[in-house]
């Protein structure tokens, strides 16, 4: 454990006090300026060079240290999420309605402790992006700052994140090569057919009908046309027709969401849904419309740099607080695009494994308003962060 004593920064407690101060007053995507200033005006303090208004209310700060040319991405979250905090701490929201259950305030708080440690002293050569994010939680704000010349103005090598994970062991290390977090989309399928009597159908092309068996035919896409060793999901989570029993509406509407582990697997499943909507619809005398809506992509972490992150990672806490390979996650993550342009690796970070909801605090999986991030992580996180940037970016 030497190598975490030597890359813990000595003023963690700050950080734990910043990440508290960040959770009590949490913005939502595009509106972190707040968020933004204050971790600004720490970065510049320290000595880096620093960028504001990157894609909305994104920050970037530059350290150089020595000659080398290598360059490295480190990217932090900053957006909280639409909920009423119910975690009874001290330090819960001070901003009705919204609350950071998602623990981006401590990855924004881990991060800055890496900053502050790195700055502090001379261990790495080469060029440092701190890359602060707005807008994770279904904004895309990875695309605006990217969109915005991220990649250009800040050229990476190497870009890698972290996000917390309730269900695993505080501070466990997890990291995946491959396909690690789903790809998203979204779909709104309207059926317009003809209204009529209730009691007088042979007068009308009734939407009803055909939406309830266009829900069941969409199940077979992923039992039937997804090869079983895949993953995927069709969810439709809103099936809206009509106001009365006894009138036979002209059109219903079908919400859906989607989700693949496979790039592949994903534009199947896109041709699929539109097949299956109008062939269903034309048996029935109806129309499709399908309004198809690209989410994230799937985020797939690079072989090599997994490979030096496992490396960092068995360094800093050890092989029993390591997993080499974990399973993938059905949910999304914009830092998928960042990885499209750029290599590099997204890591876990055990919460704690008692992951019961009643208990609150770390119990709690992520967006429920009973949590709170855990912030004996704040230590482990920095710390491989400081480790992982003098191995990048070794003197
Ligand atoms: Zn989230
Ligand atoms: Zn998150």
């Amino acid at each position: 454990m030497s190598y975490l004593r030597e890359a813990l920064s000595p003023r963690v407690g700050e950080f734990i006090q910043l990440r508290r101060d960040i959770h009590a007053h949490p913005e939502l995507a595009f509106e972190e300026h707040r968020t933004a200033a204050l971790l600004a005006a720490k970065l510049s303090d320290w000595g880096y060079t620093v960028e504001r208004g990157v894609g909305g209310t994104g920050v970037v700060g530059t350290l150089v240290r020595g000659r080398s040319t290598r360059r490295l991405g480190l990217r932090a979250d900053m957006d909280a999420l639409p909920i009423q905090e119910e975690s009874g701490v001290a330090w819960a929201s001070q901003h009705p309605g919204l609350m950071h259950a998602c623990g981006h305030d401590g990855h924004t708080a881990m991060l800055l402790a890496a900053a502050h440690t790195l700055a502090t002293d001379a261990s790495f050569d080469g060029t440092l992006h701190l890359i602060f994010q707005p807008a994770e939680e279904g904004g895309g704000g990875a695309l605006r700052m990217m969109a915005d010349g991220l990649f250009d103005r800040y050229p990476c090598d190497a870009v890698f994140a972290m996000h917390n994970m309730p269900g695993v062991p505080q501070g466990h290390l997890v990291l995946r090569e491959g396909a690690a977090m789903a790809s998203s989309d979204y779909a709104t399928i309207t059926l317009t057919g003809v209204g009529g009597h209730g009691a007088m159908p042979q007068h009308a092309a009734d939407p009803v009908v055909a939406a309830a068996s266009l829900v069941m035919a969409l199940q077979t896409v992923v039992s039937r046309n997804v090869d079983p060793l895949q993953a995927a999901v069709v969810t439709v989570g809103a099936l809206n027709a009509g106001k009365a029993n006894n009138v036979i509406p002209a059109t219903a509407t079908l919400e859906l969401s989607v989700c693949a582990l496979d790039r592949d697997v994903r534009s199947l499943l896109e041709g699929r849904i539109k097949a299956l909507a109008q062939s269903q619809a034309h048996s029935f005398g109806l129309h499709a419309d399908v309004a198809w809506r690209s989410g994230y992509a799937v985020l797939v972490n690079d072989a090599a740099q997994t490979a030096l992150a496992r490396e960092v990672a068995l360094a800093l806490v050890g092989a029993d607080k390591v997993t080499l390979q974990g399973p993938p996650l059905t949910g999304s993550e914009d830092f998928a695009f960042m990885l499209e342009r750029v290599p590099g690796s997204y890591v876990l970070i055990g919460t704690g494994d008692a992951l019961d909801q009643r208990l609150g605090g770390g119990g709690c999986m992520v967006h429920h308003p009973g949590y709170d991030f855990n912030d004996d992580n704040i230590a482990v996180g920095s710390a491989f962060w400081v480790s992982l940037v003098r191995r990048f970016l070794g003197a």
